[in-house]
Parts: structure tokens; sequence; C-alpha cells
């Protein structure tokens, strides 16, 4: 569990068989599967905690998730909605369970993302973006939904934006359909299948809660559903740059990462009430 909220499977970093930057530039990918909660009248999720050197991208697939931070910004993320947080040089913040979800209880399914920023732009200034299913850009095809949330698909363009090339989107298919794409050989790909089960380029079969991993080779996507699936497909370049990670701060060096923790001991992340 983080706090009381989030009963989270933390795919990456692993630390066994995949490198700390294998699908750089996301860092960290935590996972929350199907999980029912009770109605109550006190939210549950994470209290004020500090964030330094990269973004939380929080996707809410069932269930409203509530943020606020230090740098006054707030939102509910909806189902299906995005909340995409920059830390930069540094944020204090809490996510929970929206109050009315909180209420009624139900259906809880989410994930977050660490995205790691560039060196160059670990300092800069926090930011929020709140995208709405919405909101998001869409691409139909027969069967085929494709919600893009970052970087560009088709010609098509989500309405995110990033500090390094990142392609981000939630792509359903209908029993039987089948949608093929194209996105950059070098980038780092995985495909997280949220819902129902998907054949992957013919020869490879994912099930619901299973991350697939591709090889930076070639650059044509295909999948194909029998049951149906709902799928969230991360690509990015990678930053080649040094990983320095110590809690919630991501650096490029240690040095670094001990000024991050100075800094918010002496306060400099601003406040934020519990
Ligand atoms: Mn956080």
């Amino acid at each position: 569990m983080v706090g009381d909220g989030f009963r989270v499977h933390n795919f990456f970093p692993s630390g066994y068989d995949m490198p700390q930057d294998r699908m750089s530039p996301f860092f960290l990918m935590d996972y929350n599967s199907k999980v029912e909660f009770s109605p109550t009248d006190k939210p549950r999720g994470v209290g004020v905690h500090p964030h330094r050197g990269f973004e939380t991208v929080t996707i809410a697939f069932h269930g409203r998730v509530a943020h606020h931070d230090s740098a006054g910004n707030s939102g509910v993320i909806t189902e299906g909605g995005v909340q995409w947080m920059t830390a930069g040089s540094g944020v204090l913040h809490k996510e929970y369970h929206d109050e009315t979800f909180s209420k009624t209880g139900g259906l809880f399914q989410m994930v977050q993302l660490w995205v790691n920023l560039p060196a160059k732009d670990k300092m800069t200034a926090p930011k929020y973006q709140g995208i709405s299913k919405e909101q998001m850009t869409t691409i139909k095809h027969y069967g085929v939904e494709v919600r893009l949330i970052a970087g560009e698909i088709e010609g098509k363009t989500g309405p995110a934006s990033t500090f390094s090339p990142i392609v981000m989107a939630v792509i359903e298919l209908q029993a039987g359909a089948e949608y093929s794409f194209g996105l950059e050989e070098t980038f780092n790909t995985g495909i997280l299948v949220v819902d129902g089960n998907v054949n992957l380029q013919e020869d490879y079969f994912a099930e619901e809660n299973q991350f697939v991993l591709f090889q930076n080779s070639g650059t044509d996507i295909h999948l194909k559903s029998q049951s149906g699936a709902q799928l969230l497909l991360l690509s990015g370049q990678g930053l080649n740059e040094p990983i320095a990670a110590h809690g919630p701060f991501l650096m490029n060096t240690y040095e670094e990462i001990h000024q991050a923790i100075k800094d918010y001991n002496q306060g400099k992340f601003g406040f934020l009430e519990e």
C-alpha cells in the first residue's frame, strides 16, 4: 500500500532483470490493479510529501483521485483522465481518493508513472496539467479508439506538454478488432494491459495486469484482441543521462540528492496543509 489509498504493484524500476534506464524517460510505474474500496467519510490516500527532479503522471481507469500541491495547484482526476504534475525544482503534494468517490466506494484502478526530466529541466518551475478523457486527442478506426495523451500517432498530437519526446495513449480494442501503428524505432516502449487481453506482433499473448516490454527493433506495433482490451501505451526517447534516485527525489548525481534533502529540510519546497 502507498498510504492507505493505493494498492500498487511496482513494475519498474525492478532491480532484477530490467536495467534502471530500460524504459527511460519513464523511471517508475506503480500499478493499482482493480480493487474494491468500501465507503468511508475519511478519504484514503497519501499525506503531504515532497518530489524533485521529475514528473508524476497519474491515470485513473476506475475511481477518482484528488491532488493538492504547494505550488497552489489542485485537481480531481475523473475516470479515464490524467494528472500530469511537474515537480521540477520541488513541490509538496498530497494524493488521495476524491471525496465523492470515498463516500460511495467502489471499483478503483489506476497507474502512476514517474517521468524523469532531462538534466537541464530538473529545476524547472512546478507545473500541473489536468487532462480529462474528453480532452484527449481521439483516433478512431473500426472497433478501435485511441485516446492520445502525449506525443504523436498517425500524425495526430496529444494535449500534454512534455520535456522530452514521449508518446502516451490509452488504446481500446473491441472484441475481434486489430490495430497497427508506427512508433520511433529508438524509443523505449511498453504496453500495460489494463483490461481484457491482446495479441501483440502476432506471436505474443498478454492478459489483464501484464506489462509487455518491447525490443527496440522495428517501428510497427500490431495489436489484435479476441476478447476486447484496454491498453496503456508508453513510449519515449531515453534520456541517456546518469540517474541518482533516493526516495521521492530523482536527480543526476548524489550531490544533487543531498541538496534536495537539505532544501526540503529547510522548507524550500513551500508549505501545504495536511
Ligand atoms: Mn507523490
